[in-house]
Order: C-alpha cells, then structure tokens, then sequence
C-alpha cells in the first residue's frame, strides 16, 4: 500500500493505485460546526421520518416489525474479524444498511426523507392534513392521491437513489422518473418499471444524467426534483442514521468517548449518503468519532472535491486523468457533490481508495465468514481498518490525534451500504469472482 501525498496529487492518482488521503483540514475538536445545519436540523428529519411511520407500515409490510421505521441492525463481526482481521485489536462491527428495507440500500433513510419532505408540504398547502399533528393516513385517501398524480418526482441515479426515490415516490401515487446513468444494472431499471416508474436510459455518465434529468424537471413546474449533488433534505435524511446508531450503541453497551474511539468506513460516490453520516455521528460524538470514506481508484471524486481551493466547484476525476469505470455502481461518480465537500471540509478524517479485485475479494469473505450478502459497492469500506493500523499514514493519523493507547478499545465499523435486492444469480456471480481472486 503506497502512501502518497506530494502534489501533483493528480498524477499520483491517475496512477489507480489504492491510497489514504489524510484531511489536512480534518479539525477533530470543533471542526463539527456547520455555519448552515445543526443536531436538531437531523431531529427534525427523525421526527418527519416518525411522522410518516403509520403511513409507510400500510405502504411496506415488511416495515410492520419495526413500527414503520427504516432502520437496519448493528452487527458483531466476529468470524470475519478472527479469519480476516486476526491483528485487529479492538472490536469490528457492521452497520447493516445492506439490509434497508424498502429501498435496499443506504438511500432509504435520505431518499425516502426528501420526498417525504415534499409529500407533506402539498398535503399541507392544499388541505389534505391541517398541521403536523394531523392523521398521515389520510395522506392515502382518494383526494390526495389526485393531488399528488397531478405531480411529478425526478431523479437521476445510477441505480440505488433510482430505486429509493422511485419505490416510495410511486407509493404514494405520485408520477415518478428516474434518470438511470450509463453504469445503472439492467435489474435496477426492471424494478422500477415494475412498479410504474418511468425509467429513462442515459448513454452518459452520472454527472451528465444529473444535468439532463434537471434540466428536464425543471421545464415543467409540476415536477420536483431530487438534485443528489445540492440536497440538504437527502442529506438531514442520511444523518438520521447516527441517532440511530447511537441508541444501537447504547443498548449494546458500547462506548465511545475519548478512551474508546470509533472509526467509521463508508463506500463513497456523489458524497451525500456518507456526508450526511460524517456529519450527523460528528454532532453526537464530536472529537471521538473518525468517519474515512472509501472510493474505487477510478472515482475518488470526493478525495478530488475535498482538494479544491474552492470547495463548491470541484474537478472531475477525468481532470486527474482517471475514467470512472468499476463494478460499484453506486459509487461510480465523476464529479462530487460540492455542497457536501464543503459542509463536510473539517469534518471528514480522510478517504482511502479500493481497486474492483478487492471490492469482490471482500464481498466473498463477509459472505463465507458472516452469511451476509451485499453489492460490490458496500464491499468499499473493508480495508479501512488495515489503512488505519497497518499503514503510515494510518499510524500518522493515530499519533496525531493520540490515539495509540486506546485503540485496543477501538470500534470499527464497516457500514455496507446495499444489497438486499440484488438477485439471487448476479449474487452468485459476485461471489464466484470474489473466490477466484481469493485463490490467486
Ligand atoms: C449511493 C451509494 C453509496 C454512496 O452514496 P453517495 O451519496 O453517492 O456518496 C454507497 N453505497 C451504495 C451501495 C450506494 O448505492
């Protein structure tokens, strides 16, 4: 593992050799203020979200168990901490949002919020409920279903938001149209024509998907749409992951506070779904909670957005000669969002970057130690704990912040961030390539 930081990091990127970049503008005790959101922007999000439960446990059955809440479980890691990270001390978790339900990914909880968002403020203005007090299930009643068919809700993807956005949009009666990118799988698309979305292919990548899909919503003022790259609504969404985790951490007993760290390992693409978690873990836990994000060596985008003098314009990964193409589709992103780079600026400890062979290598070994299957993407974060103990700049990154005599204490948390609907035959294929390059 090579550790490079001299500039012209471009150059030393376009190389597609994995790497961890350290945040030198990572500021671990009040790096965590955003001049533009705060803790009880995210209750507010968690509050919606608890708003609309009944609601969505009549729209999803499978939501029934959790009182209508979209929450995935925190999980022990043990067998594949003994088989594959025998040197780790400390202790090695998941955060299941492989599992989400609804939407099958990460992009349930932000997804789901932002139209959730816009759902309410038309049932507001037009009458269907009176305040937020009011009965959410007569957001389901004859007179609000011709209110929201009367509007439409875009997206772009390329795949995952794709499926929040247009699974729950469709729910609640609303005309729903995806923008699938280049790189989206075929059965993505197919799941969303199954349920009355109209899905429309793009030749180009993600960012130009973006752009088409804006442009074409915003003509029409009947439409709204989701913009992944300037949402603070996905983003509140995503945060509410951390309230979450934090009484999962609770009730499994485990601290976190300045004698027992918690580091954090989130596939990364457009910056959103991890920037909402950096930035809503980094409220609760401040200074004792480290947030690295994973990209694939061909898209490092946020690593690129988070270089730029100017936060809110950043270059593209093709600027620093690299070209996208990996099996993550969820992560295959050219450009970051800017808006996230620069509420996450000081917030984020650094990103380390993953080649495709490892991303199938981690998903065989999660699946043979854990039983537990995910997408490639989710695969991202696997190495982050060996970046953090076993490399220079991990050990740097310890040092500078005092670290070392309390990682025997330490959690790290691998996040998997999809897979609950891949089927059951591209599993297989995942898996098979995972085994093969096991046993080279
Ligand atoms: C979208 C996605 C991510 C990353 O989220 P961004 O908001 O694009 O950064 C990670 N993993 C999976 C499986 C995803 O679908």
């Amino acid at each position: 593992m090579g550790h490079i930081i001299e500039i012209p990091l471009g150059q030393t990127l376009s190389t597609g050799k994995p790497i961890l970049w350290l945040n030198p503008e990572y500021q671990a005790d009040k790096g965590f203020q955003s001049s533009e959101l705060t803790l009880s922007d995210i209750h507010q999000a968690d509050q919606r979200l608890r708003r609309f439960a009944a609601l969505l446990q009549q729209l999803f059955p499978e939501l029934l168990s959790s009182n209508g809440l979209i929450e995935s479980e925190l999980l022990s890691a043990t067998n594949l901490q003994q088989q594959h990270y025998p040197d780790l001390s400390g202790r090695l978790m998941i955060k299941g949002d492989h599992a989400l339900p609804v939407a099958g990914s990460v992009k349930a909880r932000g997804g789901i919020h932002e139209v959730l968002c816009h759902a309410e403020q038309l049932a507001l203005e037009h009458g269907i409920i009176s305040s937020n007090d009011d009965d959410y299930l007569k957001l389901l009643n004859a007179d609000a279903q011709a209110l929201f068919s009367r509007y439409e809700i875009a997206v772009s993807s390329t795949g995952n938001l794709g499926l929040s956005i247009g699974i729950i949009s469709a729910a609640l009666g609303f005309r729903s149209v995806v923008h699938m990118s280049v790189e989206a799988k075929q059965w993505k698309k197919q799941r969303l024509r199954d349920r009355g979305v109209i899905v429309v292919e793009h030749s180009d990548d993600y960012s130009a998907a973006v752009a088409a899909g804006r442009a074409a919503s915003n003509a029409d003022p009947a439409s709204y749409f989701v913009d992944d790259e300037n949402s603070p609504r996905l983003f509140l969404g995503y945060a509410v992951a951390a309230l979450r985790l934090q009484q999962q951490l609770i009730e499994q007993q485990i601290p976190v506070d300045a004698e027992h760290p918690l580091f954090v390992y989130i596939p990364c693409g457009v910056g959103g779904a991890p920037g909402g978690i950096n930035f809503g873990l980094k409220q609760i836990f401040g200074a004792h909670v480290h947030c690295f994000f994973a990209e694939p060596v061909q898209a490092p985008c946020v690593l690129i957005g988070m270089l730029a003098d100017d936060k809110a314009h950043p270059d593209s990964v093709y600027q620093a000669g690299l070209r996208v193409d990996t099996e993550a589709d969820g992560l295959a992103v050219s450009m970051a969002s800017g808006w996230v780079c620069s509420v996450i600026e000081k917030m984020l400890s650094g990103v380390f970057t993953v080649t495709d062979d490892e991303l199938f290598i981690n998903l065989f070994r999660l699946c043979q130690s854990e039983g537990i299957d995910i997408e490639p993407s989710a695969a991202a974060g696997f190495s982050g704990p060996a970046w953090l103990t076993e490399t220079e700049p991990g050990k740097a990154y310890q040092q500078q912040h005092q670290l070392e005599s309390s990682m025997h204490n330490a959690t790290h948390l691998l996040w998997t961030t999809g897979g609950l609907f891949v089927p059951a035959e591209e599993m297989k294929k995942f898996a098979q390539r995972g085994a093969q390059l096991s046993a080279q």
